[in-house]
């Protein structure tokens, strides 16, 4: 009998609920009388956050310092799955000496909708890129012996209302968009633990989900590790351990573990679920001891070595996006106006739970003044990108005088951060203003822009170069520095399209607009693969970037000229050759796309399949070979619920971006079916044009879909939140409690941007997660009457009232 069957055996039926939930807010539970260790988690993912003295899950506590990397949107635009793994590895290595066991990253959901206040934090909007980039950073993190946590598992993106969302995703675009790239990082990556997320997927809460937690995971992908709930994401822990969920996080003083216990004990639950939750987690703290042993611990990280690495990491994932004239590298000993206080107060990482100390930080401005003496620095507009009339004023004269004009730009941290979505796709109406007087007196403008989402950007025709650092991490000023004087040379492309408006975007006209229940209406396309279909332009493709060299593809091979797709193993190979046809060294990458040559219904035009990112010196060229399998070519087929392969011609194409392929070959692909079964097919899906319809969806998701009721008195529960219980006055009453004592830790403050993000987030956890998360500050009773007395329950009332009195006598 192997060891951990032989440890289940001894424990009782309440020792293995208790293992199943946290021991506080960042341990599970020891039991040495098993031989049972404590396993610890801290969050990533482009660094990591360790707590040592007071805790939360929101970045509002100190953590200690460590490395901050370049956030994944930015990490992605390096389109470098090495560059990728190295990171990872150096993050294990600063979790080794913290005695961090599992990292909590990385996160894969994809980008919906740029308005995601989350999407720094995530990868891309194609499914591949983003799987790739994840498998790779798993694989460094989990090479150290440190385990990682896949999140958000699945369907999340959006932070409005992410708590109690509900995501209307039909079947095909859960399996072809929102599903591959976890898909990916589990098989390629295998990582210790998969994160579930705080939304419903059409209809069930993630951690109550069968289907996405075992039948999809564990059965479909093979995934033996542990699922752990997102901090406080449980709402029915009975349904969570028939669902295959196996760790609670945090510690919620073990609120659920009668209820599960009576549950077993009357035939609801059956025990092998426990012992099967417990059982992973057994095993997983057994891995998680073993590494501590064999490395020992508090060895030192090389603090220098892994700051070098983030600067590198920052200057690959920087995207140049404009460069007319090759004003771009600055030439040194010229006279530069640089403008805008954000390359002072650089924003170089995310606000929330992934919010971390670096080890060491300089910003643009130093660094530029480094390099040249010649720099002239005006803060030109306030802290949030704000007008200001008396520094604008310097600028403009400033800039007068210069060669050239470097404007620092972007999204403030008031713009985007977990827990709330942003309202516009705009940058700072001061900053916008800035750009357009200083190109009055100065033809040469350069713009580094910083932010973890597409921008709006109106003024772009009166700028000569644009570079895009994104949040790229500590090593960002001294990265961009470097790239703007051609020490470095930008090799990194964009994972997202940029859109030219937001209105552009296939969701525009339903984000947000009921955060509760958000139908993916627009189904499988999203990013480029709405943008081709519906034949859109865009500001930016995805996959485009540019560099201070040049490169031509070319001599594209393909394996064969008929591949015949029945077999599961089947595989075509394709290759081209890159060279470097520039005077510089400078890295390209040769990007794959398949799609049918016959256009299809309900498919999209093409689809990236495969990416390889060259480094070559002037002159120098090399051979790129990439392979696709028989999945590059399938559709997820709703009828028969299995990816099947459509007879047909399909066009390999290769290049540079989405929208810049050079290369293509063609391929007669005998396929597992003839037709894709769509007969009845609304006209939108078939072609794009303007928004898709909730009624059109309708025929796509399979059912009807009610517009979402808010609950009103008599139907709240406790998955209710503060923000929908405030009508009632006792209800306001403890918020306004829970509110006053939030102020004290901001100097009653009501404009500190921590205190309104913590406090929005708090108004917008249903009230069962508050009491999870919340430890024993806020009790179960206090939170149960709150509800009764929103319902209009006269003994509630009572009993809230009794409750509130002894509370200010106590
Ligand atoms: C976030 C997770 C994070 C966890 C722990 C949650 O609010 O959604 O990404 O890992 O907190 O901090």
């Amino acid at each position: 009998m192997d060891k951990i069957k032989m440890i289940l055996e001894k424990m009782t039926l309440e020792e293995k609920i208790r293992l199943c939930s946290g021991a506080d807010f960042w341990h599970t539970e020891a039991m040495e009388q098993y031989g049972i260790p404590s396993f610890s988690m801290a969050d990533g993912p482009h660094g990591l956050r360790v707590q040592k003295k007071e805790a939360d899950h929101m970045g509002v506590n100190r953590s200690e310092e460590a490395t901050c990397f370049p956030a994944a949107c930015a990490g992605a635009s390096s389109w470098d799955p090495k560059l990728l793994k190295k990171i990872g590895r150096a993050i294990g290595e600063e979790a080794l000496y913290y005695g961090v066991d599992v990292v909590l990253g990385p996160g894969v959901c994809m980008k919906r909708n740029p308005l995601c206040g989350r999407n720094f934090e995530y990868f891309s909007e194609d499914p591949f890129l983003a799987g790739e980039m994840a498998a790779a950073w798993i694989q460094g993190v989990q090479e150290q012996g440190v385990g990682t946590s896949l999140k958000h598992y699945a369907g999340n993106n959006q932070e409005e209302a992410r708590m109690n969302s509900d995501s209307l995703i039909d079947e095909r675009a859960l399996r072809e968009i929102y599903l591959p790239a976890f898909e990916k990082a589990v098989r390629e990556g295998k990582p210790d633990t998969v994160m579930c997320s705080y939304n419903k997927v059409n209809g069930v809460f993630s951690s109550d989900n069968q289907k996405l937690l075992t039948d999809i995971l564990r059965r479909e992908w093979g995934f033996d590790g542990l699922v752990v709930t997102d901090w406080g994401a449980v709402n029915d822990r009975v349904k969570a351990f028939e669902a295959g969920c196996d760790l609670e996080m945090p510690d919620s003083r073990k609120m659920f573990d009668d209820e599960v216990k009576a549950a077993v004990e009357n035939g609801m639950l059956p025990e092998s679920a426990v012992d099967a939750c417990a059982g992973r987690i057994i095993r997983l703290a057994l891995k998680s001891e073993k590494t501590r042993k064999e490395h020992g611990s508090n060895a030192p990280f090389d603090r220098e070595g892994h700051h070098k690495l983030a600067v590198r990491a920052a200057a690959e994932s920087a995207v140049l996006l404009k460069n007319d004239g090759n004003i771009l590298p600055l030439a040194k000993g010229r006279k530069v106006a640089l403008c805008g206080q954000m390359a002072e107060n650089m924003r170089y990482q995310g606000t929330g739970s992934s919010h971390i100390i670096p080890t060491k930080l300089t910003n643009l401005k130093a660094e530029m003044e480094k390099l040249d003496a010649g720099i002239t620095y005006y803060p030109a507009y306030g802290m949030d990108g704000e007008e200001n009339p008396e520094e604008l004023r310097k600028a403009i004269e400033g800039a007068g005088k210069a060669d050239t004009v470097v404007i620092a730009a972007g999204l403030p941290d008031s713009y985007e951060s977990e827990g709330f979505d942003r309202k516009h796709m705009r940058m700072p109406k001061g900053q916008c203003e800035l750009i357009e007087k200083l190109a009055e007196v100065n033809a040469n403008i350069v713009v580094v822009l910083m932010g973890g989402s597409p921008m709006e950007l109106p003024w772009l025709d009166k700028a000569k170069a644009v570079l895009n650092l994104y949040l790229g991490g500590q090593g960002a000023g001294e990265a961009g520095a470097e790239l703007l004087y051609g020490l470095r040379n930008p090799g990194g492309k964009l994972a997202e399209t940029w859109p030219v408006s937001y209105q552009d975007c296939p969701s525009s006209d339903i984000f947000g607009v009921n955060p509760r229940q958000a139908e993916y209406a627009e189904s499988i396309y999203t990013g480029y693969r709405y943008y081709d279909k519906a034949s859109m332009p865009v500001r930016f493709p995805f996959g485009y970037g540019l560099s201070y060299t040049a490169f031509a593809c070319s001599d594209m091979k393909i394996s064969e000229e008929y591949c015949d797709m029945t077999a599961a193993a089947a595989q075509v190979s394709v290759s081209c050759k890159v060279k470097n046809t520039g005077t510089v060294a400078g890295a390209e990458v040769v990007q794959l796309y398949v799609g049918e040559e016959e256009q299809q219904i309900f498919r999209a035009e093409k689809e990236l399949k495969g990416f390889c990112k060259v480094y070559l010196e002037p002159g120098e060229e090399q051979e790129v070979r990439l392979v696709l399998d028989r999945r590059a070519f399938a559709h997820y087929d709703v009828e028969r619920s299995s990816w099947e392969v459509r007879s047909g011609v399909y066009l390999i194409r290769m290049g540079a971006s989405s929208r810049d392929l050079r290369l293509e070959k063609k391929i007669q692909v005998q396929g597992t079916v003839e037709l894709l079964p769509y007969t009845e097919l609304p006209s939108w899906y078939r072609k794009p044009q303007g928004k898709p319809s909730v009624e059109a969806f309708e025929k796509v998701y399979g059912t009807k879909i009610l517009p979402f009721q808010p609950e009103k008195p008599g139907a709240y529960t406790l998955l209710n939140t503060f923000q929908e219980l405030k009508e009632n006055p006792i209800a306001a009453q403890i918020l306004d409690g829970i509110k006053a004592g939030m102020l004290q830790a901001y100097d009653n403050d009501e404009t500190d941007p921590e205190f309104l993000f913590t406090f929005h987030v708090v108004c917008n956890t249903p009230l069962i997660r508050l009491i999870q998360q919340g430890g024993g500050e806020t009790p179960l009773a206090l939170m149960q009457a709150a509800v009764g007395a929103a319902n209009n329950d006269e003994a509630a009332i009572r009993q809230l009232e009794g409750m509130m009195g002894q509370q200010e006598n106590g």
